[in-house]
C-alpha cells in the first residue's frame, strides 16, 4: 500500500498544473498517470526524425501559460506561432486585430452577394472579442508570484470588476453559434466558412473569440510535449512522484482508497481526479456515503454517465519530401485552410446524421462517396512543426498534421463492419487530396510517409469519452458547470475530499479551462 497526503489522478496538463501548484507550496503529492510518458491531449512525438504534436498543434496563452512559465521559472523558449487563414486560393496571414477587417474584404470578395451581412457578421465578432480580451488579454493573476501580490492588489481588483462585468455579459451570449449567424446571414457558404471547423452548437462567445485567440497562440521550442516535460520536471525537482502506467480502475471513497489495474492500493487525505468524468463517477464505490451525499452523487453518476463528449478529431501525419521553404512560401506554421468557398451544408449535420440512421444499409460506395464530399468541402487545421522549430524535421524535409472534427459514432460504426483498416487510409488520401488541390499541390507525389489517429485512438490512448478533446457536447444539457460565476465550485465533488479537474468539469473546455481548474482543485487541497 502506497501513502500520500495527496494524490492526482492524471498526468494531463490539468493534473500537472494541480500536482505542480501544490507541490510547490510544500505538499507531498503522488501523480498517477495510466500512460509511459505525461501529457494527455498535449504531447509531442518522433517518428523517422519528424516531430509531431500528438494533440493541441500549439497552446493559446490566454493569459495563463507565460504567467505559469514565470511562476515556475519553467526554462523553456517560446516561439511564435502565426496563423494564416485560407479558403481556396485566398490566404490571410493574421497580423493582430487589423487583420479581422482584412478577412472582412477576403470573405466580401468570395461572396460580393453577401456584403452587407459579411458586416454584420464581422461587427458581432468585433464586439465579442472587445468582451473576451479581459478574460485573455491580461496576465491572469492567480498565476502571479506570490511575494507581487501586494503590490499586485491594485490591479488585482481592477481585473476582478472588469471580468465580473465581462463575465455578465458573456453568460448572456451562450446561445449556439449557428442560430447566432442564422439572425446575421442567409447566404450557407459564408456561414460555413465562419463556423464549419467548430464543435456543432458551441456557445457564441466562444466560438466567434477564436478570431482574437489566434493572435495569442504560442509554440514552446521542442513543441508542446516539451512544456509538459518542463512541468514534469519543476514537479519533480519540488519533491513529486510520478507513477507511470498506473490506471485506476478503483475509487473507494470511504476508505479514501484508490486501485490500479495490477491491484496496487494507494492511500490519499485528498485527491484530485483529472480523468474521464464517466470513469471516475463509473469506478468510484460509494458505500459509506452519508444520505443526502449519496443521492447527490446517484443523480450526478446518472447524468453524467448519460451524456457524451464533443465531436473528436481525424490527425493524418504526414512526412513530405520537400523543403520547409516551399510550405513557408504560401502561408504560416498554423493554418485554417479551407479548400471550396462552397462549404459543408448539410454533409457533417443532417447528411452524417441520415448515413448513421440507416447504416445497416450504408454501403462502402455510400460511406467512401460522403466521405470524399466531406473532406472536399470542410476546413482542415495544418500544423507544420518544422516552421517554427528548426529541428522538428530531417533537413529539406517536412512534417505535416492535418486534422478535422470527426464524430466517433461514424468509425465506431465503421470499425463494428470492419472496415476501419481501409476506411482510415481512405481517410488519409482524401485530405492529402482535398490539400494538394489547393494550396500545395506539389505535395500529392511527395509523401515519404503517412498515418492517422481518429477518435478511437484517442479514446485508447488517453481514455476520453467519444474520444473528446474539449469534454462535453455542447448538443446536449451540459452535466458539468458551464456559469463562469460559478467555476470554483465545478471542481467539487461528492466525495469526500475528492476534487476533480479538467476539461470534462467546466464547459467550455480547452487548455485554459484544464489549466484554471487544475489550479482551483489544487488552492482547495491546500
Ligand atoms: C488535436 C487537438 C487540438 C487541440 N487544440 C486545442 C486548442 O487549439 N486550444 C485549446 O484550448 N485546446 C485544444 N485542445 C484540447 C486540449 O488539448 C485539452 O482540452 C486539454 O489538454 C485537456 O487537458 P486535461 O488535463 O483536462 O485532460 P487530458 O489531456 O485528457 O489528461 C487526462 C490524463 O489522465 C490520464 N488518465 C485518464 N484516465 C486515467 C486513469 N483511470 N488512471 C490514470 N490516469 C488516467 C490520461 O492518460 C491523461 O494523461 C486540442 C486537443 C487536440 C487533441
Amino acid at each position: 500500500m502506497k501513502e500520500k497526503s495527496i494524490i492526482v489522478v492524471g498526468g494531463g496538463i490539468a493534473g500537472l498544473t494541480a500536482a505542480l501548484t501544490l507541490a510547490k507550496s510544500g505538499k507531498e503529492v503522488l501523480l498517477l498517470e495510466k500512460n509511459e510518458k505525461c501529457g494527455g491531449l498535449m504531447s509531442t512525438f518522433t517518428k523517422d526524425g519528424f516531430r509531431f504534436e500528438a494533440g493541441a498543434r500549439a497552446l493559446v496563452n490566454a493569459g495563463l501559460i507565460k504567467p505559469l512559465i514565470k511562476e515556475f521559472d519553467l526554462d523553456i523558449e517560446v516561439l511564435p506561432n502565426p496563423i494564416t487563414l485560407g479558403i481556396e486560393d485566398n490566404l490571410l496571414r493574421i497580423e493582430g486585430e487589423e487583420s479581422l477587417l482584412r478577412y472582412a474584404d477576403l470573405l466580401k470578395d468570395l461572396y460580393p452577394g453577401s456584403r452587407p451581412e459579411v458586416d454584420r457578421i464581422i461587427e458581432s465578432i468585433q464586439n465579442i472579442i472587445e468582451n473576451m480580451k479581459v478574460l485573455y488579454g491580461a496576465n491572469n493573476p492567480l498565476f502571479a508570484k506570490k511575494k507581487n501580490y501586494l503590490l499586485l492588489l491594485p490591479s488585482m481588483i481592477c481585473w476582478m470588476a472588469k471580468l465580473m462585468r465581462t463575465l455578465y455579459r458573456i453568460q448572456k451570449m451562450d446561445t449556439p453559434f449557428e442560430e447566432h449567424l442564422d439572425l446575421l446571414s442567409e447566404n450557407q457558404s459564408l456561414k460555413d466558412m465562419i463556423g464549419q471547423h467548430f464543435f456543432k452548437k458551441t456557445p457564441v462567445f466562444f466560438a466567434l473569440s477564436y478570431f482574437a485567440l489566434y493572435n495569442d497562440y504560442l509554440y514552446p521550442k521542442g513543441g508542446v510535449g516539451a512544456f509538459i516535460q518542463k512541468l514534469v520536471e519543476a514537479f519533480e525537482k519540488r519533491g513529486g512522484e510520478i507513477r507511470y502506467q498506473t490506471e485506476i480502475t478503483r475509487v473507494d471513497a470511504h476508505n479514501k482508497r484508490l486501485c490500479d489495474s495490477e491491484g496496487n492500493e494507494y492511500e490519499y487525505q485528498k485527491m484530485i481526479w483529472t480523468g474521464d468524468l464517466k470513469t471516475l463517477y463509473d469506478i468510484a464505490d460509494d458505500e459509506g456515503l452519508e444520505k443526502d451525499s449519496l443521492l447527490k452523487f446517484r443523480e450526478k453518476r446518472q447524468a453524467i454517465l448519460s451524456h457524451k463528449g464533443a465531436e473528436s478529431v481525424f490527425s493524418a501525419f504526414l512526412a513530405v519530401d520537400l523543403p520547409p521553404e516551399y510550405f513557408r512560401e504560401k502561408a504560416s506554421a498554423h493554418l485554417f485552410y479551407t479548400p471550396d468557398r462552397k462549404g459543408l451544408g448539410t454533409i457533417h449535420t443532417l447528411e452524417l446524421q441520415e448515413l448513421l440512421n440507416r447504416w445497416d444499409s450504408v454501403t462502402r460506395e455510400d460511406l467512401f462517396s460522403w466521405l470524399e464530399r466531406f473532406c472536399r468541402l470542410n476546413t482542415f487545421e495544418i500544423s507544420i512543426p518544422v516552421l517554427r522549430d528548426a529541428d522538428a524535421a530531417p533537413s529539406g524535409k517536412t512534417g505535416m498534421i492535418i486534422s478535422v472534427l470527426f464524430d466517433y459514432e461514424l468509425i465506431r460504426c465503421i470499425r463494428d463492419r470492419g472496415w476501419y483498416d481501409e476506411f482510415t487510409k481512405e481517410f488519409e488520401a482524401q485530405v492529402i487530396h482535398a490539400v494538394s488541390s489547393g494550396i500545395y499541390p506539389d505535395m500529392r507525389e511527395k509523401v515519404l510517409f503517412r498515418f492517422s489517429t481518429t477518435p478511437i485512438s484517442i479514446y485508447d490512448r488517453v481514455g476520453s469519452s467519444e474520444g473528446s478533446i474539449v469534454g462535453w457536447s455542447f448538443e446536449e444539457k451540459i452535466p458539468a458547470v458551464t456559469n463562469m460565476f460559478k467555476m470554483a465550485d465545478s471542481v467539487k465533488t461528492e466525495l469526500p475530499d475528492v476534487y476533480a479537474a479538467g476539461k470534462w468539469v467546466y464547459s467550455p473546455a480547452g487548455g485554459p479551462t484544464a489549466i484554471m481548474t487544475g489550479r482551483i482543485a489544487a488552492k482547495k487541497c491546500k
